[in-house]
């Protein structure tokens, strides 16, 4: 890990810290939790209990009231053992308290971020739909207004951890009438309201077939209180930019690292000549220049943040973070199924199992296929590479 000239003595007291739950808490159980498609509830409890899911928000409302390059540091160090942790912690911390920490009342401040950042409840976020993404402008499911609440009615779709939240913060069309992009409001919705059925999108490029990645949800006459609108109706679009600008990963480095040691492996492995990939020149230069990509991308990578607030803004480098970032996950999957041969290649596994057979080739080429189409998924969510290379050419380049 390069040692950014941005971090003080609490940057790095608290890198050890996390670091030393993750080789506890984590790595142990990283692998086992996956292969079992289940959740890390009993890490989640202890996280919350350290503060990781409330780092940047205020004491007083349970938080531990650290600065945004903190929160970067802990994802870093989740990220380093294991991605699905750190995508837990960023998810629930960005997408979930923060429409509240930034836009809610502060009655719905301490109502609500106590509960999320203890880790009591677990959140997820509502914007896409069907017909709504990249715009949300086109978001159809409507809120409207009845007595002291309103009537949900719609769906929203590729929801992360919508099987496991309590709360889903989702954008709801309140004015029919409006232009499209005005007449959204953000609304929290308790997941165990009657009308609300979650369908898992069962997805065939992971690892373990069958597990539950991402979800739709379907809300059906779903009554919510009014007082569950967080700030002011018909705001929904301006928060909803704002949010997408807080992306859940801009701590690359290490998740980089750690895949490109992976590659080295497989590179390395030698065969029957006694040759490996090592010995080729084009993939050294290949291995070399991911090298010093991801070298680049760490030693810049603290620079946005380190004078960030918790519910300011991060600006275009953001997005430059964002694309370079998942570009390069991208382009290590690439090289890792190239260096895999023909033992990476995709295979139906459940054809094994039902003719009892052992899948082909060694262990640690099993996986190489699935992470590589399961990692398109990096250039889309949270904002799709074109949709930050927009930002850029606004914001950077003034176009
Ligand atoms: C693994 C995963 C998890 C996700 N989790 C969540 C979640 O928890 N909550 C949630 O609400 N959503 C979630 N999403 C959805 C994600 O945010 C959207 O898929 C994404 O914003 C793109 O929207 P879309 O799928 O509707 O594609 P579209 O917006 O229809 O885009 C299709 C293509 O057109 C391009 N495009 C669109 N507009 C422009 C433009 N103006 N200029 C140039 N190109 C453009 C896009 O880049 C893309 O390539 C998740 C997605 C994935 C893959």
């Amino acid at each position: 890990m390069i040692d950014s000239p941005c971090l003080t003595d609490d940057h790095h007291q608290l890198r050890e810290l996390v670091h030393d739950f993750a080789e506890r808490e984590i790595k142990p159980v990283a692998r086992q939790l996956d292969l079992a498609d289940e959740f890390p509830w009993e890490n989640v409890k202890k996280m919350g209990a350290l503060g990781f899911l409330g780092s940047t928000w205020p004491e007083e409302l349970g938080g531990a009231g650290m600065d945004y390059l903190s929160y970067i540091i802990l994802i870093e160090e989740m990220a380093r053992v294991d991605a699905s942790h750190a995508i837990t912690v960023s998810a629930h911390t960005t997408l979930s308290t923060s429409p509240i920490m930034s836009f809610g009342t502060p009655e719905q401040q301490r109502r609500f971020v106590p509960l999320l950042a203890s880790g009591t409840v677990l959140g997820g976020f509502g914007l896409t739909e069907p017909g709504a993404g990249s715009d949300a402008g086109g978001t159809r499911t409507a809120a409207v207004a009845k007595g002291d609440h309103y009537v949900l009615n719609g769906s929203k779709i590729w929801t992360t951890h919508a099987q496991w939240a309590d709360w889903m913060f989702n954008l709801v069309r309140t004015d029919s009438g409006a232009k499209p992009q005005e007449g959204i409001s953000f609304i929290l919705v308790d997941m165990k309201t009657a009308g609300i059925r979650v369908e898992p999108i069962v997805t065939t490029d992971l690892p373990i077939p069958g597990s539950q990645e991402v979800n739709q949800v379907f809300y059906d006459d779903v009554k919510v209180p009014k007082e569950n609108l967080i700030g002011e109706i018909n705001k929904g679009w301006t928060y909803a930019k704002y949010l997408l600008s807080f992306e859940r990963g801009n701590a690359y480095g290490p998740g980089l690292k750690r895949a490109l040691n992976k590659l080295r492996k497989i590179a390395g492995q030698t065969d029957a000549s006694g040759t490996s990939l090592f010995d080729d020149a084009a993939f050294r230069a290949k291995l070399d220049d991911l090298e010093i990509q991801i070298s680049a991308l760490e030693y810049v990578s603290h620079r946005p943040f380190a004078a960030l607030r918790a519910v300011q803004r991060p600006g275009a480098e953001a997005s430059m973070m964002n694309c370079r970032g998942t570009e390069l996950q991208q382009a290590i999957s690439e090289a890792t199924v190239e260096a895999s041969v023909y033992d990476g290649m995709p295979v139906q596994s459940d054809t094994f199992a039902v003719t009892n057979e052992p899948r082909p080739g060694p262990n640690y080429a099993a996986p190489v296929a699935p992470y590589y189409f399961n990692l398109r998924k990096a250039s889309i969510y949270a904002g799709s590479n074109e949709i930050q290379r927009n930002i850029m050419a606004k914001a950077v380049l003034g176009l």
